[in-house]
């Protein structure tokens, strides 16, 4: 299946020293776990050394997140800048034409089909390392969050009566002054 999201990095990678560039837009739609109001949107820039491929990107998005404390559902805008480089072998094809530079990322995950960036892939990556660690909404940490109290009563309704508890009602209370 030919897939939508390939960026092809040949023109930079047999021409060292030529820059590349593509404007992004893209939804991630096959995330299930990241919750986007905005398309994530940038730009990508990509040059080759010879020796190595280097991949630069500014992007922004806007996503919704948990509340660190009470998990009420947040926007947030997150912006971010990628910095990436990958090793090239082989002679590039502007030097020989008999020859073809070739990307060898040794990424644990694919995110190059032959010399095609797996776009989706790597801003993925990225996106998700620059969430924010501990979202807050408007409550913050200090002083009475509704949201946070209601989840508590909430959950002590559910649990109701401890084990301990109800052990200590079967245990007559020690006199003091014995
Ligand atoms: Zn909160």
């Amino acid at each position: 299946m030919r897939r939508q999201d390939l960026l092809d990095l040949n023109e930079a990678l047999q021409h060292p020293g030529r820059t590349i560039e593509a404007e992004i837009s893209t939804e991630l739609t096959e995330e299930a776990d990241l919750d986007l109001v905005s398309p994530l949107e940038g730009t990508l820039t990509a040059v080759s050394t010879g020796n190595l491929l280097l991949i630069h990107g500014s992007f922004r998005a806007r996503v919704v997140v948990e509340c660190a404390r009470c998990t009420a559902p947040l926007e947030k805008d997150v912006v971010f800048e990628i910095d990436e480089q990958f090793p090239v072998e082989g002679i590039p094809s502007s030097f020989n034409p008999r020859e073809h530079a070739v990307v060898k990322a040794d990424e644990p995950y694919p995110l190059f089909e032959g010399n095609q960036l797996m776009v989706e892939a790597l801003l993925r990556q990225w996106l998700i390392v620059n969430l924010p660690t501990q979202p807050l909404c408007e409550f913050g940490w200090d002083g009475p969050c509704p949201v946070a109290e209601a989840t508590a009563r909430r959950r002590a309704g559910q649990e109701g009566e401890t084990p301990f508890a109800a052990l200590k009602k079967l245990i007559p209370p020690e006199d003091p002054q014995s």
